[in-house]
């Protein structure tokens, strides 16, 4: 039989719909965050991770526009190529005192950190031990690598120092990756310390930040992290010590062969890092509207609910992909959008709605979610 393209993608596409794991982009209107317009209808959402709704903040918006008008929409090429746009020499300075580090190292994004960095940091030969719930990005970064690669329970530090105590001796150096605060649990990395490497080989940790608010990340020999998120603009990057961001210069491909980010988002980056650097306090609210939310909830359903996390991430873990698509749209009709998150994003059975609390967030629209929740949750779940 002759292959056909198209029918073969159809029957793939047929697939996930039967599992209902497909996914489709649907156009949502953001001007007035945290009010969206999606699909005609006006919705509160906590879909975004603009935690301090910096993305829509007056000074954010106009060092972008300045930053465009002055250096151009584009960069042109590759930061080794055409050299470096002046805004990112204070970005990376910026950076690297937010997370008290020697250095930084901006990347195209988040997911474009991960990856090159740690695939440059380790290759065949090495270990590399990570949390089960890490970010795609990193785990991307770790098969690219060609390291052995291991996982460790979540956040189980004993299964992590079990699995080191078997295994490190037969490779030469060893990462372990863990993220600060969890994308989608919402919980934060429990206490360990690194191991002290007994082989010739070096130790390092790298944990990722990207949905880090408050925790204290210092004792980790490398940070990622992301623009895009808390800061409202986009784009990636690294921080570390001096010689391991050179090294990085000259090793991770994903910084040496993509495109520096357009002149705006390194201007609104650096705006943005500049109000949170004033303010810090500012980066306690988005938990707040959390821990309101939680309160309202878990008293309207008599503790009923199980509610993980400690963080301005909170999920509600719903089960089989296709009741947390039901529980989202059933959402959607109270005025409240919360996207249902699937496998592979999760793991099977623990497909949840997720709900990102931004210091934006209004008690009243707290407080008009956690009800619309709870009224969801009492359809959804049996007696
Ligand atoms: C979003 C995210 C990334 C990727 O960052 P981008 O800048 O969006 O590419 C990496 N790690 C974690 C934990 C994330 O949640």
């Amino acid at each position: 039989m002759v292959a056909d393209i198209e029918s073969f993608f159809s029957a793939k596409n047929g697939e996930l719909k039967a599992k209902n794991l497909s996914r489709a982009v649907i156009s949502s209107n953001r001007e007035f965050f945290p009010l969206i317009n999606r699909s005609g209808k006006a919705l509160i959402s906590f879909a975004c991770n603009d935690y301090l709704g910096l993305s829509k903040h007056p000074l954010v918006i106009e060092a972008a526009l300045d930053a465009t008008k002055k250096y151009g929409a584009g960069a042109g090429a590759a930061r080794l190529v055409t050299g470096s746009c002046p805004l990112y020499e204070e970005l990376e300075w910026l950076l690297a005192a937010y997370h008290k580090r020697q250095t930084a190292l901006v990347f195209g994004s988040g997911y474009l950190a991960n990856m090159g960095v740690i695939s440059a940091l380790c290759g065949k030969g090495d270990l590399i031990i990570a949390d089960k719930l890490i970010h795609a990005c990193m785990v991307d970064g770790a098969k690219l690598s060609g390291a052995k690669f291991l996982r460790f329970r979540h956040n189980d530090m004993n299964h992590l120092d079990a699995l080191y105590r078997n295994e490190r001796y037969n490779y030469r150096n060893c990462l372990i990756l863990t993220e600060t605060v969890y994308s989608m649990d919402g919980d934060i990395c429990a206490r360990f310390k690194k191991p002290v490497s007994e082989t010739n080989g070096i130790n390092i940790w790298l944990a990722d930040s990207a949905h880090n608010l408050e925790f204290d990340d210092s004792t980790a020999d490398i940070i990622s992290g992301t623009l895009s998120k808390t800061l409202g603009s986009y784009g990636g990057y690294v921080c570390g010590s001096s010689a391991v961001i050179e090294y990085l210069k000259s090793s991770a491909r994903s910084f040496m062969f993509s495109t520096a980010l357009p002149p705006a988002s390194l201007a609104a980056a650096n705006a943005g890092l500049k109000i949170i650097m004033k303010e810090p306090e500012l980066l306690k609210a988005p938990k707040r509207n959390a821990d309101f939310f939680k309160a309202i909830l878990l008293e309207k359903s008599k503790n009923r609910i199980n509610i993980i996390g400690d963080s301005h991430i909170v999920p509600i873990i719903i089960g089989n992909a296709e009741r947390a698509l039901a529980a989202s749209a059933m959402l959607e009709g109270e005025g409240v959008y919360a996207p249902a998150i699937r496998p592979p994003t999760v793991p099977i059975n623990s497909s949840r709605l997720r709900f990102s609390f931004s210091a934006v967030h209004t008690s009243v629209q707290v407080e008009k979610a956690a009800l619309a929740v709870s009224r969801v949750l009492e359809r959804l779940l049996p007696e």
